[in-house]
């Protein structure tokens, strides 16, 4: 299957080209030319499958003419080493969790995905020589440079460089990214994380560097991050059915950068029948106000406790207009959308803690009260809960006034060393870095 742009302006792509490119040459997104369908009796049977099992099928349908299938099992078995359960909240409203993997993030499976796929196709040679590496670089505020950093550890011939902003990101953030050492390097940047993509930028934009170095995005703008994130919805519909309840599946997804709700949107397409969407955001409410007035106002991001939305031009917008052929009508009634401030944010993870006993962490708790919200009495609600409450324990045990518990895997990473490399927030220096890589 080929990749086109969707700004239509430069050729069409393979997908190893689409991978190791991240973004088009004309700047736009890569799309896949179709989306294929799956079949009936699929869907008919998808409660008896597993969460591998399922993933195996969407990927065959979207990568198999490319990837030869045993190698594809693998990736996705390897990919999937953890499993994402539906636990119910109310006999309406159900969190999908996502954070099961070794970063406890949702990103962890599409940057292990990405990960394996671009391990194999360096070790496939055709794009890329022998003795080339592929350089990713991530800019992160956080999650983004775990997930990524933790998914590419010891793949052969990639390097991951990771940049974020000096004294930014909670300790446990940057131990998660800072002492795995082997072919991953952390840049401590004297800056904003504004400053670090700008830098990432400046790096994907400057012809002259990219001549001799392969260097390719990690964030939801490649195919290969976001387009994985689409099994989470035929798992959870595949639990509904288990129930008896997905006859009208609504999914909440928490957005930033709009990557996974995006995945969900192809998942419907394949034909996985899911009711409708609803975007759930902070403060930043960008994507809301296109939704509520048909206008897309692109604004400077401002910092709420759902630091992971904190997103004031989300990236994969241009992947949703292009979805729907820039149909308004049909985008605003295929999703819905909602925001919340930090203070009802608060009041719902405190709401739900006493209620429920179910401890949301900031994300997912935009998701769970946007279906509290706007969920019609026939219908069931899935949302996504993106991270665990432990990631942002400043956050969370205030709110609720007891300590939380911090699971094995993260407490591992806090007692390795910290590395990494100080740098200052000019091009210059970021270009010097690069040009000493090969
Ligand atoms: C990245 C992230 C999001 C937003 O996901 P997008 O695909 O960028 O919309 C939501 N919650 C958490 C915890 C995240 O890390």
């Amino acid at each position: 299957m080929k990749y086109y742009s969707t700004n239509k302006k430069s050729p069409k792509v393979s997908l190893e080209q689409a991978v190791i490119q991240g973004l088009a040459s004309d700047k736009g997104l890569f799309m896949p030319e179709e989306i294929p369908s799956l079949p009936a009796h699929f869907f008919a049977s998808i409660d008896q499958l597993s969460f591998q099992e399922i993933a195996f099928e969407v990927s065959l349908a979207f990568f198999g003419d490319e990837i030869p299938e045993n190698k594809l099992k693998e990736i996705v078995y390897d990919t999937l080493n953890f499993d994402v359960p539906l636990v119910r909240i109310t006999s309406q409203i159900g969190a999908l969790e996502l954070f099961h993997g070794p970063t406890l993030a949702f990103k962890d499976v599409g940057a292990r995905f990405m990960a394996r796929l671009l391990g194999y196709f360096t070790q496939r040679q055709s794009v890329v020589d022998e003795d080339q590496n592929i350089h990713v670089l991530v800019a992160t505020s956080g999650d983004t440079g775990s997930a990524v950093a933790n998914g590419f550890l010891g793949v052969r011939g990639v390097k991951v460089h990771v940049l974020y902003p000096k004294g930014k990101v909670s300790e446990i953030q940057e131990k998660q990214f800072t002492t795995l050492g082997e072919n991953i390097t952390a840049l401590e940047v004297d800056g904003t994380f504004d400053d670090c993509q700008a830098l990432v930028k400046s790096a994907f934009m400057d012809e002259e560097l990219n001549e001799g170095l392969f260097l390719t995005s990690a964030n939801s703008i490649n195919v290969a991050r976001f387009l994985p994130q689409s099994f989470y919805y035929f798992y959870a519909y595949a639990q509904l059915k288990k129930e008896g309840k997905s006859d009208s599946m609504v999914v909440c997804v928490p957005s930033g950068n709009f990557g996974n709700l995006t995945a969900g949107l192809f998942a419907k397409k394949m034909g996985l029948p899911i009711k409708g969407f609803i975007a759930a955001n902070n403060r930043n409410d960008v994507f809301y106000q296109y939704l509520k007035t048909g206008e897309y106002i692109p604004r400077p991001s401002v910092t709420t406790v759902a630091n992971a939305m904190d997103v004031g031009d989300p990236s994969n917008f241009d992947r949703i207009l292009d979805l729907y052929g820039d149909n308004y009508e049909e985008i605003s009634s295929e999703i819905k959308g909602a925001f919340y401030l930090d203070d009802e944010i608060k009041n719902t993870i405190l709401k739900v803690w006493n209620e429920y006993n179910y401890l949301l962490d900031p994300h997912g708790a935009c998701g769970y009260q946007a279906l509290v919200d706007l969920l019609k009495e026939d219908e069931q609600g899935v949302f996504l809960e993106t991270a665990h409450p432990a990631k942002f324990l400043e956050t969370v045990e205030p709110i609720i006034e007891e300590k939380i518990e911090v699971p094995d895997k993260l407490q591992s990473f806090m007692k390795g060393e910290k590395q990494s490399l100080s740098m200052d927030k000019e091009y210059k220096s970021f270009r010097t870095y690069l040009l000493a890589l090969e």
